[in-house]
C-alpha cells in the first residue's frame, strides 16, 4: 500500500474544528484528498476538543477535580454519541486513566509531572475518538502517540516548570527517523498536538499554541512536503480585520514576515510554530476549514521578495517605563544596571529608546506578568538608581514588512497622523522588519483604519502584488458593493471609430451624468444642488446638468463668463461665486453678474468695503478640522488657506454688519468620504450653531468631495449610507437649507481618455508602453499618485497576460500614468487605449506643456 520514500503532508486542526461530527468528515475529506492528489502520506495533528484544555488547566490548579473529572468524561462520551461511536469501547481505557489522575496522590502537591500528564488527556482523547470515527468513515487512518516521536529538550536557563509544561523539542531527526516513522502501516495517520515525551520518559507539554507546534516539528523532523494549519479564519490578514475591515489576506509570506506578525499582533498563528518549518525549510500554509477553497497563507523561502508593509498591528495595554539617569550622564554599567533589575523581577523587556539621560523600555502584557504588585516593586528597586516613570496604558502600533528601511520616503503620511498624538517611543528593529509606535491607548482608537487606508494610498503597502496580498475581509464575507460595470464596455465600438479620426480624445458619455445627477436629485434631505464647474466644464455637460435641476459653482471670473456664455438665459441666483485669494475685482464683478458670492476673510471686507456694502454673502468658515487623520483629508485646520477661521467669526460678523453686509448663507467642505456619519454630524451641528449666532442664515453648504470608484477593488461610494446621515442632520435643524455641490462624483465616470500605443519598449526587465500623449492631457497620475484603469480597447477580449508601466511623451519622470499595469502582451503601437474615469480633473486641468496639443472632446448620447 505505501510506497517508498513517500513525503509526508501534515495537516493540523485545532479545538473548534474537532469539536463537530461535520468538521471530522472534513478532516477525512482533506487528508484522502492530499494523499490521492500528491501520492502523500498523511499525518493529522489535532487539538483537544474546544474548552478541554482549560478544564483540565483548572484541574492542574486542583480546582474541583473530582466534578471536573467526570463532566470531561461526560462531554466526550456525548460526542461519541454525535459520532455513533461506542465510548465504552472507543474511549474505555483513556477515561479510567483520566479518573485515576484525578485520584492520583501526586494531584495533592500539584507535582509537575502529574500536571503533564493531566493536560496531556485532552489531545489523546480527542485522537482516540477521531481515528475511530475516521475509519468508521472508510478512510485508513492509524494512530500513533506523539510522545514516542517528540522529544523535548531541555534548555540551560529553563525552569522546572518549563521543562515540563512549556517544553521545546528536539528539531534534528536522529538517523532513521524518517524512515521508522514510515514504517507505520496505514498511509494516513493521527496524533496529538500539545505533548512530548520529556526526558525521564514521561509526558511533557509544549505551552498555548502548543498543537501548531507540534505539527511544525513533525514537518521538521519529517522534511515533510508541508505543514497545513487549519483554522476557523482565512488566514492572516494585513490588520485585524475586526478593526479593519478592509484588511487584506495575505496570501504569500517568507518565514521572518510571518514571524514578525505573529509575534506584533495577529492570533492565527503561534510566534512558536514558524522556528521548526524555517529550520527544516519546510513550507506552511494556514487555511479556512469552513471555506477550503480560500487560497490562505503560504510562508515559505521562495516567497519573492515583495518589499513594503504586509501588515500593522496593534497590541493593547503595554507599560512603558521610562527611566531617567540622575547625573550618570553615558556612566558605565547605567543599562546592565537597569537590565538586572528588571530580570530580578522575572519580567522580558520588548522595546527600547535610549538617549544620553533616559532609556525607556516596553513591557509586553502577553510575555510577561505585569500587575500592579510587579510594577511597584519595580520601580522601588529602580529608584535606587534613576527617577522612573510609568506610562500605561499604552498601544504599540507596528507596521511589519520587508525592506522598511527602504519604504521611508512613503510613510510621510503614517508619520503625519502619529505627529498629531504624543509619541512615546519610535522602535526600528535591528533585522529591518518592524516599525513600531508606541502611544497613549485611547490616542490609538479608530487609527488602525486610517493607517491602512493611508499606506495602501502612498504604495508603502503594495496591494498591487497579487502574489502577496489576496481578497479583503470584507470581499470574503460578502460584504462589497460591486462596482457597476462601466459604460464605455458597451460604447467600445463606438469608441474605436471615435479613436480613429485622432488622438488623444477626451470623451463624455452623457446618460452616465445623468444617471449620477438623478442619484443625488433622489436624496430627499438635499434642498438646492450645484455643480462645482472646476471638474468639467464641457458646454453639454454644463446644459445636462443644469436641465437636471442643478445650479452651478464658480471658482473663478473666468469660470462665470464661461457659463453665462453657454447658458445666457441661466438665472443668476442658480450660480455661486467661490474664490480663494481672488483679485477683489472679481468679486465686484460677480456681485455685478447677480450671483451668489461666498466670503472667506475679514480683510477682504475691511480692504474694499465698497465692492461689499450692503450686498447679501455666504460665509465660507473653516471649522478646524485641521485633525483629521489624513493630510488629505483633512479639510481644514491651520495648514489650510481655505474658510475663515473659527476665533475670527465674531470679528467677521461685526465687520459685515458695520458695512450692512447680510450673512444668508454658511458654507464648510464636510464630505471626504473617510469620516463617519458621527463626525459629519457633529461638524454640521456646530455649522447650524453658527448659523443661529448670526441669525440671517438661511443656507448651510456643506461643499463637495464625494469619492468616486477609481481602483479596480474600490467601492462605489454609499450614497444610501450618506442620504441617511443627511437626513438625521436636516432632522435635527430643519430650519436651514441644505446645499450641496459635488464635482468630480457627477462627471469622473462619464469620461474616458482615448490615447494611441505609440511605442513599446524593454529596459532592464521593465517593459513600458508609451501613449501619444502624457501628464500635459491628465495630470492626476502624475500630480496625487492618482490611480486610473488603463485598457487597451483594441484588445478588450483578450487576457490581460502582461505587465507594462504605461507613460507618456512628456521630458517629466512622473509622466507616468500607471505602473506594473495588466494589458495584453500582444499590445502593439498603435492599439487604441483607453484611460477610464478621466471626466473630472482631466482636461480643465490639461496643458499644452513640451508644446503637444491639447485633447479633442466628444461628447456622446
Ligand atoms: C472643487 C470644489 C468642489 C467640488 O469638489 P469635488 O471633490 O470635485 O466634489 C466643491 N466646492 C468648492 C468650493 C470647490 O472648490
Amino acid at each position: 500500500m505505501v510506497a517508498e520514500g513517500q513525503r509526508w503532508v501534515v495537516l493540523k486542526f485545532g479545538g473548534t474544528s474537532v469539536s463537530r461530527r461535520n468538521r471530522w468528515d472534513t478532516i477525512g475529506t482533506l487528508a484522502a484528498k492530499r494523499m490521492a492528489e500528491e501520492h502523500a502520506r498523511v499525518l493529522v495533528i489535532v487539538s483537544a476538543l474546544s474548552g478541554v484544555t482549560n478544564e483540565l488547566t483548572a484541574i492542574c490548579a486542583g480546582d474541583d477535580v473530582a466534578a471536573r473529572v467526570e463532566a470531561l468524561v461526560e462531554r466526550h462520551r456525548m460526542f461519541c454519541g454525535e459520532l455513533d461511536l461506542d465510548a465504552d469501547a472507543v474511549l474505555g481505557e483513556r477515561i479510567s486513566t483520566l479518573r485515576a489522575l484525578g485520584a492520583d496522590p501526586r494531584g495533592t502537591t500539584l507535582a509537575l509531572d502529574w500536571q503533564a500528564e493531566v493536560l496531556a488527556q485532552g489531545e489523546l482523547m480527542s485522537s482516540t475518538l477521531g481515528a475511530a470515527y475516521l475509519r468508521s468513515q472508510g478512510h485508513d487512518f492509524g494512530w500513533c502517540d506523539a510522545r514516542d516521536w517528540l522529544d523535548a529538550v531541555s534548555l540551560p536557563n529553563a525552569s522546572e516548570w518549563s521543562q515540563r509544561l512549556s517544553v521545546n523539542c528536539q528539531r534534528e531527526a536522529d538517523a532513521g527517523f524518517g524512515e521508522r516513522f514510515s514504517t507505520q502501516p496505514n498511509p494516513l495517520l493521527i496524533s496529538q498536538g500539545f505533548i512530548a515525551r520529556h526526558r525521564d520518559g514521561s509526558t511533557a507539554v509544549l505551552g498555548r499554541g502548543g498543537s501548531d507546534t507540534s505539527a511544525a516539528y513533525f514537518g521538521c523532523l519529517l522534511k515533510a512536503r508541508r505543514v497545513e494549519i487549519w483554522t476557523d479564519v482565512p488566514g492572516m490578514f494585513s490588520a485585524n480585520p475586526r478593526e479593519v475591515p478592509d484588511a487584506r489576506l495575505l496570501t504569500r509570506l517568507d518565514y521572518a514576515e510571518a514571524q514578525e506578525i505573529a509575534t506584533t499582533g495577529a492570533k492565527v498563528l503561534h510566534p512558536r510554530s514558524l522556528g521548526p518549518c524555517r529550520h527544516a525549510d519546510v513550507p506552511m500554509a494556514i487555511l479556512d476549514t469552513e471555506r477550503p477553497d480560500l487560497p490562505g497563507t503560504r510562508i515559505d523561502t521562495s516567497a519573492a521578495t515583495v518589499p513594503g508593509v504586509k501588515a500593522i498591528s496593534r497590541r493593547n495595554g503595554i507599560v512603558l517605563v521610562s527611566m531617567e539617569s540622575v547625573g550618570m550622564w553615558q556612566s558605565v554599567g547605567f543599562l546592565a544596571d537597569i537590565f538586572e533589575r528588571f530580570k530580578r523581577h522575572g519580567l522580558s523587556v520588548d522595546l527600547i529608546g535610549s538617549s544620553e539621560t533616559n532609556v525607556t523600555v516596553s513591557l509586553d502584557p502577553s510575555e510577561n506578568l505585569v500587575n500592579t504588585n510587579v510594577l511597584e516593586a519595580l520601580s522601588a528597586d529602580l529608584e535606587q538608581i534613576c527617577r522612573v516613570r510609568v506610562i500605561v496604558p499604552c498601544a504599540a502600533i507596528t507596521l511589519v514588512g520587508r525592506g522598511m528601511r527602504s519604504l521611508l520616503h512613503k510613510l510621510s503620511g503614517v508619520w503625519a497622523t502619529f505627529g498629531k498624538e504624543r509619541v512615546h517611543l519610535i522602535s526600528q528593529s535591528s533585522n529591518d522588519l518592524n516599525l513600531t509606535f508606541v502611544i497613549d491607548e485611547a490616542d490609538a482608537d479608530g487609527m488602525l483604519p486610517f493607517l491602512h487606508a493611508e499606506l495602501i494610498d502612498s504604495g508603502a503597502m503594495p496591494v498591487y502584488e497579487a502574489q502577496v496580498f489576496g481578497p479583503r475581509w470584507r470581499e470574503i464575507q460578502g460584504q462589497l458593493r460591486p462596482k457597476p460595470t462601466p459604460w464605455w464596455k458597451a460604447e467600445r465600438e463606438r469608441l474605436l471609430q471615435l479613436a480613429e479620426g485622432g488622438t488623444p480624445r477626451y470623451v463624455y458619455h452623457l446618460p452616465t451624468v445623468r444617471e449620477r445627477a438623478r442619484q443625488l436629485t433622489a436624496i430627499d434631505a438635499i434642498d438646492r444642488r450645484y455643480y462645482a464647474i472646476k471638474a468639467n466644464s464641457h458646454p453639454q455637460i454644463l446644459k445636462t446638468l443644469v436641465a437636471e435641476g442643478f445650479g452651478l459653482e464658480c471658482v473663478s471670473l473666468g469660470e462665470l463668463r464661461h457659463v453665462f456664455e453657454v447658458l445666457p438665459k441661466l438665472d443668476p441666483r442658480r450660480v455661486l461665486f467661490t474664490p480663494s485669494f481672488a483679485p477683489h475685482t472679481e468679486y465686484a464683478a460677480a456681485f455685478e453678474l447677480g450671483v451668489t458670492v461666498t466670503v472667506d476673510n475679514v480683510e477682504a471686507l475691511r480692504r474694499w468695503p465698497e465692492v461689499f456694502r450692503g450686498r447679501s454673502i455666504w460665509l465660507r468658515i473653516d471649522l478646524g478640522y485641521g485633525d483629521g487623520h489624513h493630510e488629505k483629508v483633512t479639510t481644514g485646520g491651520k495648514a489650510s488657506k481655505f474658510g475663515l477661521a473659527v476665533a475670527r467669526v465674531d470679528e467677521f460678523v461685526d465687520a459685515a454688519r458695520d458695512l450692512g453686509v447680510s450673512i444668508v448663507g454658511l458654507h464648510a467642505h464636510l464630505g471626504s468620504g473617510v469620516e463617519t456619519r458621527a463626525h459629519w454630524r457633529q461638524m454640521y451641528d456646530e455649522l447650524a450653531g453658527f448659523a443661529r449666532r448670526i441669525g440671517s442664515v438661511q443656507v448651510l453648504d456643506i461643499g463637495g468631495g464625494l469619492p468616486i470608484p477609481y481602483g479596480q477593488d474600490d467601492e462605489p461610494f454609499d450614497l444610501g449610507d450618506w442620504a441617511e446621515g443627511l437626513a438625521e442632520m436636516k432632522a435635527v435643524h430643519p430650519a436651514f437649507q441644505l446645499v450641496v455641490e459635488p464635482g468630480r462624483f457627477l462627471v469622473a465616470e462619464c469620461g474616458v481618455l482615448l490615447a494611441s500605443a505609440s511605442q513599446v519598449v524593454e529596459k532592464d526587465g521593465v517593459l513600458r508602453v508609451g501613449l501619444d500623449t502624457g501628464m500635459n492631457a491628465l495630470i492626476r497620475p502624475a500630480l496625487y499618485d492618482a490611480w486610473h484603469e488603463i485598457i487597451n480597447l483594441q484588445r478588450l477580449d483578450e487576457a490581460t497576460d502582461g505587465v507594462f508601466d504605461v507613460v507618456g511623451p512628456i521630458c517629466e519622470s512622473s509622466d507616468v500614468f500607471g505602473h506594473r499595469v495588466r494589458l495584453p502582451a500582444t499590445t502593439v503601437p498603435g492599439d487604441a487605449m483607453l484611460i477610464a474615469d478621466a471626466g473630472a480633473y482631466g482636461y480643465t486641468m490639461a496643458s499644452t506643456y513640451n508644446l503637444r496639443a491639447l485633447p479633442v472632446e466628444d461628447v456622446i448620447e
